[in-house]
């Protein structure tokens, strides 16, 4: 193992060597610890800010940025107290005159030969404009903070904001150090990187625990080990006068344990202080209570460039070769400064033409380098060295077969013609997408999305698949002719009539031939604006004018039968209601659900189901649900059109309805290729949490993972459309408390008067979750009712005959019903005395058990097992349901087994197979 220090020293030595960091003024002797960033470090530096940016602009709460001026009127430090109190105790080497930071005095140094502290303040003080006196004196600022503080009030109303909500401010500080040192470490020009997070006094210790947390993790994703960062939470004695708590995140640099960030709770300290001092009101007004108050202010305050030398000091490492020591920066591929470098075999003019073609087709996108002098061997070095993730190799065969050698930098690998990319469709750091050239497929270890260019370009634009083959044409410059096929063009003229339809509809309700839809859906605090944004119409009592419009524009009673816009009995389905639109994905109409104005039938109807609105698979929401839900990253699913029309009034348009049907697994598929968590909101009563704790047993029943939740109303609103129509409460707040689905249900079924019955349906709530899951919930219970998990454990066990709690309950189920279906396989197969078409034989080829089963039954058609399945009878509808069943079961594990072997071999010629039983997937759950 190296010593801490011969680290410290070669980290150094690169950082200067490669172009990280130089010494300031070096040309003249460089002044000490004062540094330049070179080209490398300030690309990493940026990253690093970029990354810190990213990570705060994605949270469940709004950070907003500003950048402050670094020379600020030397009021606000008078205010801030740094005037004053921005002091360290000094003291100096009587021998030597030298001056230390007293509780830095290196350990030589004996302490009867230093004077008694003195206090020294930190502030680099200089004069604005000509004349120098005490009115023109201004500092450089020593911290980013007070910047922040000065603009909440600017900040505030420019953006409208509503607590919580944090300022986040990046750029350089001042501090006349007395002791600087350890490289970048302690300098006098800084950069920090700090936010102050304004919210109400009642909540500042949840949200200290958060920033810690938040901060923690980020500085985790930077690649930083975990074992090289701890928490330390300062004595009353370490707390600064403005602190009412503070905690810092410490790294363990080559010397030991020292400060990377500081989460303070600072009170309302600064923001009285500025008040007090400024005679201006910064006071935030609450709109829920009508109370103005001072907020509390949560400070994550770290530096930048001490980050930046953490990230160097922790990504270094050393590998013996067989010949030499290589060194290296494992840099993440998001924070490494060079992200592909492009090496030219040779300098031949041909191949260096090549490398500059591939460097303008990869520069949009990453950051590249053409490196060409000294040997391929020094530069693959140099670039690990400066810790570039992949080289991109020319050589004289690229100029023949146009393919280059990827190599990574951690396994040294060498491939060509395939290669990792950083997959686009989750918010991944190091690349694990792959793709071929050769036949254009992609498949991602991390979200196991996969497919051909077509479905790339679909998921990348979200657009549907004759959009993605026009993209595609467009690029390559092809011309399309269309010949749709019937269904196309039939699915065309449905959706035609639809949108003609709902103008129709649209039309009545703004000619005004209902005043009462008017009047009722102002009583649910909806004016003409939001009847003309969500597009709602009114279909008229008397049918004459309908009529004449279908007669109008050709519609015919089968038209209106295939657009389920009749009755059983063949009646126009809509009369005196309030409508609105169901559409698809891409905006278009394929539906209506209709409101009652009368008490003439049910309060609310929907189309029929037609082929181009399948009920099971649709959901009402709005125009920009599509585009709010890829913003915020959730969708939240309410009961009612009503309640969705509430959320977005409320700012949230990423919220959905099942509208009228309890939600199915094909919404919650549909809803799995945009999002992986889904917020309940369902009506605040007991049918509502019926629906709720439905959601917990299908959520497992199909592929993706997604996270559930549910968000919990005041108890006095039925549901979100009350409680926007009552003008009050915070929806972010309810937001932000969202509790996780499982726990919910548990808290439902909590009894602490009869536990026997809470056992009992912990039982049944259990037998829906995953194993994980159902340990997860065993430690939530016991935490509940105070019993421990392993008396919990055995109570359970006694309860279920016995039956191990910690199988899996809901697999077990699932295989019990694929077994139900396997028998009817096999009957039908002895039906057909094993002579199958060539689809069954896939089906019964793809699992090696299932196959056995059946070649053994084959081989002794006399024993009782024959037998058994000869008596087994079955619908044709059953049959297919299991053929499709299998499929989907088979296919699944099968595709398991074939990712394990891809990551294990990286042989991406499985990925063909791997993509057609995706597609066969997809097409048996369409059959469902
Ligand atoms: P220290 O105790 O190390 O002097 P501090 O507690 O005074 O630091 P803060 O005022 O909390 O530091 O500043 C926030 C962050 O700014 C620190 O965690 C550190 O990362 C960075 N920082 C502070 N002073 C310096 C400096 N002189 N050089 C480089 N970075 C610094």
């Amino acid at each position: 193992m190296e010593m801490p220090e011969e680290i410290f020293d070669k980290v150094v030595k690169i950082a200067q060597s490669r172009g990280f960091v130089f010494n300031a003024s070096s040309i003249y002797g460089g002044l000490r610890s004062s540094y330049d960033y070179g080209p490398l470090g300030v690309l990493l530096k940026n990253n690093i800010e970029k990354m810190w940016w990213k990570s705060i602009s994605n949270l469940e709460v709004e950070i907003y940025p500003i950048d402050t001026a670094i020379i600020q009127s030397s009021d606000v430090w008078k205010a801030s107290g740094h005037v004053g109190e921005f002091t360290d105790p000094m003291v100096d080497h009587k021998p030597t005159g030298e001056r230390f930071r007293a509780d830095q005095v290196p350990d030589h140094i004996k302490k009867e030969d230093l004077t008694e502290p003195r206090q020294f303040n930190l502030m680099f003080q200089t004069n604005i404009g000509p004349v120098e006196n005490e009115n023109s004196t201004v500092y450089l600022r020593p911290e980013t903070a007070q910047g922040i503080f000065v603009n909440f009030e600017n900040v505030l109303r420019t953006m409208r904001a509503k607590i919580p909500f944090g300022i986040g401010n990046i750029g350089k500080s001042f501090r006349n150090e007395i002791t600087p040192g350890q490289f970048i470490f302690r300098t006098r020009e800084f950069e920090q990187m700090e936010i102050e997070f304004f919210c109400d006094e009642s909540e500042e210790d949840k949200w200290f625990d958060y920033w810690i947390e938040n901060r923690l993790n980020w500085y985790k994703n930077l690649g930083i080990p975990e074992n090289k960062l701890r928490i330390r939470e300062h004595d009353e004695s370490e707390l600064a006068h403005y602190a009412k708590k503070t905690s810092d995140i410490e790294f363990e640099y080559p010397w030991g344990w020292g400060e990377l960030e500081g989460i303070a709770n600072r009170g309302n300290y600064d923001l009285n202080a500025h008040q007090e001092s400024s005679g201006k009101d910064l006071r935030y007004f609450d709109p829920n209570s009508d109370n103005k108050f001072t907020p509390s202010v949560i400070e994550p305050a770290g530096g930048l460039t001490r980050t930046l030398f953490a990230v160097l000091l922790s990504l270094y490492e050393e590998e013996e070769l067989e010949k030499e020591v290589r060194t290296l920066f494992k840099f993440k591929f998001e924070l490494a400064p060079i992200q592909i470098g492009i090496l030219p075999l040779s300098k031949k003019e041909e191949l260096i033409e090549v490398c500059n073609s591939i460097k303008s087709e990869l520069g949009p996108y990453f950051r590249t380098e053409i490196d060409v002098t000294q040997s391929i061997g020094k530069r693959y070095r140099r670039q690990d060295e400066i810790g570039t993730p992949y080289c991109v190799t020319v050589d004289f065969d690229t100029l023949e077969d146009k393919a280059v050698t990827v190599r990574d930098r951690d396994s040294m690998s060498q491939e060509g013609n395939k290669g990792m990319a950083l997959c686009p469709f989750h918010g991944e750091k190091t690349a694990s997408m792959s793709f071929t050239d050769e036949d254009n497929l992609f498949h991602c270890f991390g979200c196991k999305e996969g497919g051909d260019i077509y479905k790339y370009i679909q998921l990348i634009n979200n657009v549907e698949f004759q959009e993605s083959v026009e993209i595609a044409a467009e690029k390559y410059g092809f011309n399309l002719t269309y010949t749709d096929s019937k269904f196309e063009s039939d699915q065309k003229n449905l959706i035609g009539s639809m949108s003609k339809i709902h103008n129709f509809f649209i039309n009545n309700m703004k000619e005004g031939k209902s005043s009462e839809s008017i009047d009722y859906l102002k009583s649910r605090d909806l004016d003409g604006t939001d009847i003309k944004e969500f597009r709602i119409g009114y279909a008229e009592k008397d049918e004459k004018s309908t009529n004449e419009f279908f007669k109008k524009n050709n519609l015919t009673k089968t038209d209106l039968k295939n657009l389920g816009l009749l009755s059983e009995r063949g009646n126009f389905l809509f009369k005196n209601r309030i409508i609105f639109p169901i559409t698809n994905l891409r905006n278009e109409t394929v539906g209506f659900g209709g409101r009652a104005l009368d008490d003439f039938g049910p309060k609310y109807i929907n189309t029929a189901e037609s082929s181009i609105y399948r009920k099971n698979r649709s959901l009402y929401f709005t125009s920009e649900f599509l585009s709010d839900l890829k913003k915020k990253k959730f969708v939240i699913l309410v009961e009612g059109y009503f309640d969705v029309i509430a959320f977005n009034k409320l700012g949230f348009n990423n919220v959905a309805s099942p509208s009228g049907t309890a939600l199915t697994v094909q919404q919650i598929n549909l809803l799995s290729r945009y999002t992986k968590e889904i917020y309940l909101c369902f009506d605040n009563d007991e049918a509502g949490d019926t629906a709720t704790k439905r959601v917990l047993e299908i959520k497992n029943n199909q592929p993706s993972e997604i996270n559930f939740f549910k968000l919990n109303l005041p108890k006095e609103f039925k549901d979100i459309s009350e409680l926007y129509e009552s003008g009050t409460s915070d929806i972010n707040k309810i937001i932000n408390e969202k509790e996780d689905l499982v726990e919910f249900c548990i808290n439902k079924i909590i009894d602490t008067d009869n536990t026997k019955k809470t056992f009992q349906e912990f039982k049944q709530i259990s037998s829906f979750l995953s194993p994980l899951e159902k340990d997860l919930a065993i430690g939530y219970l016991s935490k509940k009712i105070g019993i421990t998990k392993e008396v919990l454990i055995n109570e359970l066990n006694y309860q279920s005959d016995n039956e191990p709690l910690s199988q899996n309950e809901n697999s077990s189920r699932q295989i019990k019903h694929i077994e139900t279906f396997q028998d009817i396989l096999i009957a039908e197969i002895i039906k057909q005395d094993f002579n199958i078409e060539e689809e069954l034989d896939f089906l019964i080829n793809l699992n090696l058990e299932f196959k056995t089963l059946i070649d053994e039954l084959k081989a002794n058609k006399n024993n009782n097992e024959f037998e058994k399945y000869q008596n087994i009878s079955y619908s044709d509808t059953q049959l297919k349901e299991s053929v499709a069943r299998l499929y989907i079961y088979y296919s699944d594990i099968k595709i398991e087994n074939l990712i394990k072997k891809m990551d294990e071999s990286n042989d991406l010629t499985l990925l063909e197979d791997l993509e057609d039983l995706k597609k066969k997937i997809e097409f048996y759950q369409n059959t469902l």
